[in-house]
């Protein structure tokens, strides 16, 4: 038995101020995230492509880049990279992949990160769990903290899914609905959490969510052989996704798996909550509070994303793009890839699909490259999202 490579250090994202990754820690004193720091010699003699052909299915198979302790595991990851190759014929692109993270416990990809921040939580003792959701990221706490046997408390907006709301209720999680947004509901969490003894989950506000999510990357360099797709298109709301993968490529440089080329990451928004893709189109370092938020891709509706700064840098870095779809294209577009593919997708992950026809259209994607799509959850959750659309 391997041991996990220890985590050397927690470093701020923005301003690179160091902490003590073997207590609990939140944000930076500065207000930004912290992000996980290993010894990535020590990881990169035992990460191999061939070690990894013997290991667990899971994304735990990846543990010398994973946070330590004995794993809160539900069978997360090694999602399916599926070849669209009808969808792909009918935007003309040859290599057209979607990876379907509806197939991860709970139904999205939210799993990933959860299982991680989960087992790290648990390793340092948390009494309870506590953390606000857009949909998705409730049920898989609610799940995982369930296996960890620890107490969960979920704050959803009053208007999230029937699904999300059900799942976190039978998983036992103490369920409060606010009538807000996402961003109210983690100001809930933060003005209660010292009181009550609970342990902050939100979207980068613990540092390892994100390296739960960056496992992701690091399964399409397997699955490719060692080789990165050229362009990532993916839904992007809280941005950990995005992060993660950018996170999980540069390991894999300074491992010495890859070169300085980067696939170009696409954030995909929605129309009705596009703060990244504002800020992007102005040239700006940073994101502005969006009004009004409204999308029926829930996941995709966080209106002040904390990792800003971060996804907007990645962007840049990849030589990426950021472009928003309407609510009504992602469910024409769900019924194309499940129809196509047979994938039956989240309207998150269908503006994905919307996305990549747009930028092959405009010429920023060739006909002749590797383009992978995020479904980043199942279109199973989304019952009253696809009854309207199905129903016109
Ligand atoms: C949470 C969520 C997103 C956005 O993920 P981030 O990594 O926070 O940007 C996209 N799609 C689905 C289905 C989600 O649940
Ligand atoms: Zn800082």
């Amino acid at each position: 038995m391997i041991t996990a490579t220890k985590v050397m250090e927690l470093q701020c994202s923005e301003c690179s101020k160091t902490y003590d990754a073997a207590f609990e820690q939140h944000l930076c004193i500065c207000g930004r995230p912290l992000v996980v720091r290993y010894d990535l010699k020590r990881a990169a003699a035992t990460l191999t492509l061939e070690n990894l052909s013997k290991r667990v299915r899971t994304l735990w198979r990846y543990r010398e880049v994973l946070p330590p302790g004995d794993p809160v595991t539900l069978g997360e990851g090694m999602t399916p990279l599926v070849h669209a190759a009808r969808l792909g014929a009918s935007m003309r692109l040859q290599r057209l992949y979607v990876k379907d993270e509806g197939l991860n416990p709970t139904g999205s990809f939210k799993a990933r990160g959860m299982t991680a921040a989960v087992t790290r939580a648990k390793q340092l003792g948390a009494k309870a769990l506590a953390a606000p959701t857009a949909g998705n990221a409730g049920g898989a706490l609610a799940a995982y903290a369930a296996a960890a046997g620890i107490p969960a408390v979920i704050v959803m907006p009053a208007d999230t899914p029937a699904s999300n709301v059900m799942e976190c209720q039978a998983f036992g999680a103490k369920v409060v609905k606010l009538n807000g947004l996402i961003s109210d509901c983690g100001k809930y969490v933060a003005e209660r959490k010292d009181r009550e003894g609970w342990y902050d989950v939100s979207t980068l506000k613990e540092p390892y969510r994100v390296e739960g999510k960056k496992t992701m990357g690091y399964e399409l360099w397997e699955e490719f052989g060692g080789k990165l797709p050229d362009v990532i298109l993916y839904p992007t709301g809280g941005g950990v996704g995005l992060i993660g993968m950018c996170k999980a490529f540069d390991e894999m440089q300074e491992m010495g798996w890859i070169g300085a080329a980067r696939p170009r990451m696409v954030a995909v928004q929605a129309e009705g909550c596009a703060p990244i893709v504002k800020a992007w189109e102005a040239h700006r370092d940073a994101a502005e509070f969006f009004p009004n938020a409204a999308t029926i891709a829930s996941g995709l509706r966080v209106p002040g994303p904390l990792g800003d700064l971060m996804m907007l840098r990645m962007l840049r870095q990849t030589k990426g793009t950021a472009l928003t779809v309407r609510d009504a294209e992602m469910l024409q577009a769900g019924r194309e890839l499940a129809s196509l593919e047979g994938i039956f997708a989240a309207p998150e992950g269908a503006a994905t699909v919307i996305g990549a026809r747009k930028l092959v259209a405009s010429g920023w994607i060739k006909p002749e490259e590797t383009v992978v799509l995020f479904n980043t959850g199942t279109g199973y959750k989304y019952a009253e999202a696809w009854q309207r659309a199905l129903q016109a």
